[in-house]
């Protein structure tokens, strides 16, 4: 075969182009397995910490512990609807409190300082 019927085979290829796309997609995809990776790295390390931290106290009524009084009962100020629409969805607010009752979230632990032992023998 004549060495112009190589050319033209490489030209129907693509040529450089086609060369340089590999390339690159090739790199494209090694970025992206390592972006993968870190993100597995990443979200291990976040249940890690998740698992270590005490939860929120969080109520049910959605408002944290220290917005409820020693009886229980929850001060934040919330928007009551006054006026709905006829879908039923709330068209005016007033200013209001929140009517919940008891807080039903997680008791964080008290954080109790204990001294450390020391040996008296
Ligand atoms: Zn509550
Ligand atoms: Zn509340």
């Amino acid at each position: 075969m004549a060495w112009y019927w190589w050319l033209f085979i490489f030209f129907l290829m693509g040529g450089f182009g086609g060369l340089a796309n590999a390339g690159r997609q090739a790199l494209a995809t090694r970025h992206a397995r390592q972006l993968e990776r870190a993100e597995v790295l990443r979200r291990e390390r976040q249940a890690i910490e998740a698992a270590n931290r005490p939860p929120e106290p969080v109520c049910g009524c959605t408002h944290h512990l220290a917005k409820h009084d020693k009886a229980g009962k929850c001060h934040e100020e919330v928007e009551k609807p006054t006026a709905w629409d006829e879908n039923k969805k709330p068209v005016r607010f007033e200013a209001g409190t929140c009517t919940c009752q008891q807080y039903v979230g997680p008791q964080p632990l008290s954080q109790v300082y204990a001294d450390e032992l020391t040996d008296l023998a």
